[in-house]
Order: structure tokens, then sequence, then C-alpha cells
């Protein structure tokens, strides 16, 4: 027995899926405020995917990060130890889920929005023909170095007294509020890199890379230009400017580095047991590699693509809406010539 997508969503004559109902923006944007939706909000907000970037934070912070003295001195010996646990972290975090769902299709086609697995084509736009190889050896080579430079400089920074550094005992109050804001401050970052980067001359130069998965699996999500991988996982320097704590910094970094899982899995849900599954929440960054023009930020913690007219919700009026924009572009350029 497997759990019915049909009873989810719906698929269509090519065999993609896609799920039912609307994406919502987070809650607490309406007025007046809608306190019970909030409420009912707050869990699959934190949980699971917050609470696990914040448990690897806080296991980097006593297992991994070494001493504060040793940190103090830029050597090679504690970057490159940082380097090869990011490494290994990556391939079992990204490599259990390209295993499970892309290699051993433990779910087959179920809940999946695309009919094809990348696997079965193989395309001249990527390295070696494979996206699996491409994307992975990206991934390892470029994306992961350029997230432990990062990690190297804001640890450096506190280490050195260079930037505030806040303790959790004289703070506490301030400090977990800043971990709940920081996936806002995610998506706020992401979103002005991810315009920027969408510009006509950046698109070709960078961000093409990242857009050669049209139908991405989970090694796509690090895939990226050395310019976009290191302004990605740049999110954590904000901690720099605001007065904050190295461990909310890694947390920040975890929610980026890991978090990207989220937007390329490419099921709407992980089955777990025969009738339970997690969410992915990947369909919103899903529509955005299928159409490009929508749906730059993430998922609606900050609505900037709500204000500004690039959200697509996953329904037939978010089709009619980014058409109707394609067609204002399109006159707009028609006039200029
Ligand atoms: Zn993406
Ligand atoms: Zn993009």
């Amino acid at each position: 027995m497997a759990m019915d997508d049909s009873l989810y969503g719906v698929r269509n004559k090519r065999g993609d899926w896609a799920p039912n109902g609307r994406r919502e923006i987070a809650p607490f944007w309406a007025w007046p405020p809608q306190v019970l939706k909030i409420l009912k909000w707050l869990p699959g907000y934190l949980w699971p995917w917050n609470c696990l970037h914040i448990a690897t934070a806080l296991l980097w912070w006593y297992a991994v990060v070494p001493e504060v003295s040793t940190l103090k001195t830029l050597s090679w010996g504690w970057p490159a130890w940082l380097l090869l646990v990011n490494w290994v972290a990556n391939l079992a975090w990204y490599g259990f889920f390209e295993w499970r769902l892309y290699v051993r299709r433990a779910q087959g086609g179920r809940f999946k929005y695309y009919h094809k697995f990348p696997a079965d084509q193989p395309s001249d736009v990527f390295w070696f023909k494979s996206q699996n190889l491409d994307n992975f050896l990206r991934s390892f080579l470029i994306s992961i170095p350029l997230w432990t430079l990062v990690q190297v400089i804001f640890l450096y920074s506190f280490a050195n007294g260079l930037v505030p550094w806040l303790s959790w005992a004289e703070h506490p109050v301030y400090l977990v509020a800043l971990l709940f804001v920081s996936p806002a401050i995610h998506e706020v970052h992401f979103y002005v890199i991810h315009r920027l980067i969408h510009t006509p001359t950046l698109y070709k130069w960078i961000h093409s890379i990242h857009h050669n998965s049209v139908n991405p699996s989970p090694w796509s999500s690090l895939s990226m230009h050395p310019v976009e991988a290191f302004l990605y996982h740049a999110v954590a320097l904000w901690h720099l400017v605001i007065p904050s704590n190295p461990i909310v910094a890694l947390f920040q970094l975890h929610a980026a580095g890991f978090g990207a899982i989220n937007g390329h899995i490419g099921f709407e849900k992980l089955e777990l047991t025969e009738d339970t599954a997690m969410d992915s929440h990947a369909y919103t960054h899903y529509l955005h590699h299928k159409y490009f023009e929508v749906n730059f930020g993430g998922d609606g913690l900050v609505p900037l693509d709500k204000w500004l007219g690039t959200w697509h919700d996953g329904t037939k009026e978010g089709d009619r809406l980014m058409q109707a924009r394609y067609e204002r572009k399109l006159a707009r350029l028609n006039a200029l010539k």
C-alpha cells in the first residue's frame, strides 16, 4: 500500500503532478490580525525544517567549530577542517534525499511535480551530459568551499571582537527573537540577490548555471556559479552587521545551505510510512525553475513577490496573472522598437 497522491493534487496528461490549493503567504501579514491562523501556522514554520537547522547549528558550535583561541588566528588548519565536515555533511544530507527519491526511487513518481527523472534525460548543458554529476561536482568543488569561506569570515570576526558578540545569558530574549526572524532575513536577502542575477547580463553570466536544472533534484540545490554561491551563503554575514551571536549566524548559514533542499527536492510530500508524509515546501521554487519569471523569493514569509507582482500561488489564477504580466512586458518591449 502506498499513499494516494490523487487525493492531494492532479496529474496532467504528460504525467506532471501539481498540488491542490493555493500557496499562501505567511498569515501575520493579514489585517486585521488573524491570531488563530498564525497559531496554526507556527508549528509548520518551526517543525521540522527550522528546528533541524537550529539543531545542526548547535551541533556545529559544540562539536565541530574549534575553540575561540584557535579561531583568532587565520591558518589553513581549522578552515580545512570546517570544509571537510561541510563536505561530509552535505554528502550525507543531499545524498540521502537524492539516493532515496532519485536513485532508489522509493516513492516512485508519487507527489513528483515533473514526470521524468533527470537521470533519464541526458543533456548537453551539463558537465559530462549528466545533471546529477554536474550538479554534484559544482556543489562540492564550488559552492561548499564558498559556504565554508563565509563561515570562516564570521567565526574569525566574532573571535577577534571585530563585531559585537551577544551572550545568551545576557540577551536571551533578543537572540531567540533573532533566531525567529532569521528565515525572514534569508527571504529578503535571497530575493534581492536573486532579482539582481535575473537581469539579462548577470543571468547569462552567473545565474543560468543554476537554471540549467529545469527539473531540479536535491543535487541541484547548490549547483551555482561561484558569484551566486558566495552571495547566497553570505546571508550569514548580516550577523556581522546586526548585533548577534555565532550560533545564530550558523543557523542563518545552515538554513541557507542545507535549507536549499526545500526548493529543489521535486516532490510535494516525502512519504515516511504508508499513510504519513512530511511537506517539502518545494512547489513555490519549483514554479520558479519552471517559469523563471515568478517566485524570486521564498515561501511568502516576507511576500516580496506578492507585493511586487511576481507571485505564482500554483493556481489557474496564478497562471493567468503570470500570462498577463508577460503580455504587458512584451507590449513594453514592442513599444520601444
Ligand atoms: Zn533553484
Ligand atoms: Zn532564478
